[in-house]
């Protein structure tokens, strides 16, 4: 069975101090037990470079998700290869188009690129506003889904259409970092069809491998190739690679965390509803609610008891970002967060 070790010790290697930590939208349970003893069982082997592994890892990976292993781009992180396709894609003539709040990475690249950003505000319901969005002048459009911050999806019907109305040489990239906890369709498969289209996944989420590094890019070889003029060849860790494809691996491991993830998930967000907070609703492994209150007083409270959320976004500035931790994490936010509420009975 999988074994949550982050935030249950009192303090662990990484140096964290003790404390929950909900504020990153990690896994608990990190690493799959698969992938925990194939990244031991490597690490005598880790004085060599990794190509045999990493390629064993592509061809795993690329059979996982029916496309050929040229079909991909993997890389320490996706959120590095989302930082460097500003420098692909867009120009100071051809901005990067975004929905506001939106997930960060796509923006710092195309700040140091040096390109226009054009930000267009979520819908009410948390979903992209596609029409909107397509309107926009665009050499990359980005789309989260389920989106970072809200946890809130774009219904597939749009999101195919936003696909299939984007110029052909506009580059459109669906962040689908946090799918496996949904149940929103992938857009793989409609890869074949659009060449414009790039698909970014992480191992960091679902997989709980945050700390190893290891994130892709699915999409045509031409369009991986401009990605790859800045990203470098991938230089990816020899333990990323054999974890990642011991997790790979495991038939069941997404389908028991996506399960996991709900109950706890829906288990917080249920009592913060009865205690009368509205929360967006979410696919994913976090939530957002409005805690009807200028934030950072809040946030500061829960840090004084340990307990550590997000509150970054300017334009929802009643709101917290909470990520989902094991049980007992969430049943230390609420407490905590009771406290610092003033709730009754608490
Ligand atoms: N995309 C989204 C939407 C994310 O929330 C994150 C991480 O929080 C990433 C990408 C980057 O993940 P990583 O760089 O760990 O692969």
């Amino acid at each position: 069975a999988d074994i949550a070790i982050h935030n249950a010790t009192a303090s662990n290697p990484l140096g964290d101090p003790p404390g929950v930590y909900l504020n990153y939208n990690e896994l608990p349970e990190g690493p799959c037990p698969a992938a925990r003893k194939a990244m031991v069982d490597a690490i005598p082997h880790a004085g060599r470079y990794s190509h045999n592994m990493v390629s064993e890892m592509q061809k795993t990976l690329a059979q996982d998700l029916g496309v050929s292993p040229e079909w991909l781009l993997i890389y320490p992180g996706s959120g590095s290869l989302l930082k460097l396709a500003p420098h692909a894609f867009t120009s100071s003539s051809r901005p990067l188009v975004i929905a506001s709040p939106g997930y960060e990475d796509c923006v710092r690249g195309a700040k140091s690129a040096g390109s226009p950003i054009t930000e267009v505000p979520l819908l009410d319901s948390g979903a992209h506003d596609i029409d909107a969005m397509l309107q926009k002048p665009a050499g990359l459009l980005y789309i989260c889904n389920p989106n970072n911050p809200t946890g809130t999806v774009t219904p597939h019907d749009k999101l195919v259409q936003a696909i299939e109305r984007t110029p052909a040489d506009t580059i459109i990239i669906v962040d689908e970092a946090y799918i496996h906890f949904s149940n929103q369709p992938s857009v793989i498969p409609l890869i074949a069809s659009h060449p414009n289209l790039v698909v970014m996944r992480t191992f960091s989420k679902v997989y709980g491998m945050a700390g190893v590094r290891c994130g892709f890019a699915v999409g045509r070889p031409d369009v991986l190739a401009s990605l790859k003029q800045f990203a470098g060849d991938p230089e990816l860790s020899v333990l990323a690679a054999v974890g990642c494809t011991a997790s790979l691996k495991q038939p069941n491991l997404v389908a028991e965390r996506k399960l996991l993830n709900a109950k706890r998930r829906d288990k917080t967000m249920q009592w913060l509803t009865q205690q009368g907070f509205t929360c967006m609703p979410s696919e994913t492994n976090f939530f957002m609610v409005d805690v009807k209150r200028p934030t950072q007083d809040v946030v500061n409270g829960l840090l004084q008891k340990g307990v550590h959320v997000s509150n970054r976004w300017k334009m929802l500035p009643t709101t917290l970002r909470v990520s989902v931790g094991t049980e007992q994490d969430m049943a230390a936010f609420r407490l905590a967060f009771a406290e610092v509420m003033g709730l009754k009975g608490s």
